[in-house]
């Protein structure tokens, strides 16, 4: 007797066929489904829409433009987006342009959109330096000051002379809010980082470090329950992602940059092992073992540990998602680029909560526009702007105003820099000069 299987059945189904073959197309992948589950009633074309959801395969859009590899992007089921504002809401394009943030009603100039705090933040590595002073909070990095009114500073309760940890916290709040990634990062509780900590620093690996904080994050949450761990998976999985061959092949190739780092890439997969599973001493071992008691889901444990294709599309994700300042945020990852931004980010609680961002609106927005900020400066002349987009691999860019600049050129080959771009300073923290 034939069933049809659920859309979780399927998808799970679909999830194992192309892990265990992944140079199959979607046909080939098909076949085998029917071969494997010869019960079950699919069309094709369920089978390709799951495929391409799931970001497993390239949307045919994209297989035609075979020179341009596009990050592949999903929705986070269940996101609450009231959670930070009721101006915005979630929508998905298709494949190639991932999703994107609509306003749901007319905002002014100057408005404040949201303010949101980071789900990781991996900071700038002077606030880095400051944090292992002890001189900047390790949850928010807001430089810390002994005052009579904020108080004095909150140490990791965790260490101790003979398993020092630097982190001090602003207050209680901040100090419980690390308790979602800290304790796996921290040297008294988890000595199996200090490795990958000290080597992600010395080699000023931003996106290597963000991906250390979402590890924690996600090992931590497992730790908790079932539905902390799903809600903090879907997060990571509904980043925009692009593999580091994949970047390689199309960005850095194009940028004229030589061979891509793969021993790098293997050295920083061994030291998250080695931080986060497999610790090399027995004291060490323990030490994890009290951290992390329940084990991890096998989709979430392979999607983690797995070199090829996993950890390297995890760390590729990272540096297309990190915020300037080196957080990566829920609601921010889902804004699109355009080199003529109507939205902008800024830190403005410099003084409280450092890392907190704020979605000011640049000018007018219309309910059911789309929400854009720059990535890039957008003084930087169109060739300029497009090359440092394709090298981040985003694809060229085709906003209204690269399409006018690209028209213009044509016409007259000398383009003016166009002046009276405000904003520049925080529009090149917004954009991702991370690596
Ligand atoms: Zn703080
Ligand atoms: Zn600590
Ligand atoms: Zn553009």
């Amino acid at each position: 007797m034939s069933v049809s299987p659920t859309e979780e059945e399927l998808k799970d189904a679909l999830v194992t066929l192309k892990h265990q073959n992944p140079s199959l197309g979607i046909s080939k992948i098909y076949a085998l489904l029917l071969r494997t589950y010869p019960n079950w009633t699919v069309s094709e074309k369920r089978t390709r829409k799951i495929l391409q959801n799931e970001g497993l395969v390239l949307s045919s859009t994209s297989i035609k433009r075979s020179t341009i590899v596009y990050p592949s992007s999903r929705v986070i089921p269940q996101l609450d987006v009231t959670q930070w504002t009721n101006k915005v809401e979630v929508t998905f394009y298709d494949q190639q342009k991932g999703k994107g943030l609509i306003a749901t009603s007319d905002i002014e100039e100057g408005e404040v959109i949201w303010k949101e705090d980071p789900f990781i933040i991996a900071p700038e590595w002077d606030l880095f330096d400051l944090q292992l002073k002890s001189t900047a909070c390790a949850y928010c990095t807001t430089p810390l000051v002994d005052s009579p009114i904020a108080g004095s500073p909150i140490p990791c309760p965790a260490s101790i002379s003979s398993a020092f940890c630097p982190a001090r916290f602003c207050n209680r709040l901040c100090l419980s809010r690390s308790a979602k990634t800290h304790p796996l990062l921290c040297p008294a509780q988890n000595p199996a980082s200090v490795p990958l900590m000290k080597w992600t620093k010395d080699r000023q690996w931003m996106a290597l470090h963000a991906l250390a904080q979402c590890m924690s994050r996600i090992l931590l949450a497992s730790q908790k329950d079932e539905a902390t761990l799903r809600a903090d998976w879907e997060v990571m999985r509904g980043l925009a992602a692009l593999g580091m061959e994949e970047r390689f092949n199309y960005s850095f190739k194009s940028t004229g940059n030589a061979e891509p780092d793969r021993s790098s890439w293997k050295k920083a997969h061994q030291l998250c092992v080695q931080a986060f599973k497999e610790p090399k001493t027995v004291p060490e071992k323990k030490k994890l073992a009290r951290l992390l008691k329940k084990p991890l889901p096998a989709d979430v444990e392979r999607e983690l540990f797995e070199y090829d294709p996993c950890f390297l599309r995890n760390l590729g994700s990272m540096s297309l998602n990190l915020e300037g300042h080196g957080g990566l945020y829920t609601l921010h990852s889902h804004l699109n680029h355009s080199c003529r931004p109507n939205a902008s980010v800024r830190h403005l609680d410099q003084r409280t909560a450092l890392s907190r961002i704020t979605i000011v609106a640049k000018r007018p927005i219309k309910k059911g526009e789309e929400l854009l900020i720059s990535y890039v400066n957008p003084e930087l002349r169109y060739e300029t702007r497009q090359s440092e987009l394709q090298g981040w691999g985003f694809g060229s860019c085709r906003c209204q105003r690269c399409l006018e600049e690209e028209k213009q050129a044509k016409e007259k080959p000398e383009v003016p820099v166009p002046s009276g771009m405000e904003d520049l300073e925080s529009e090149l923290k917004a954009g991702l000069g991370v690596m």
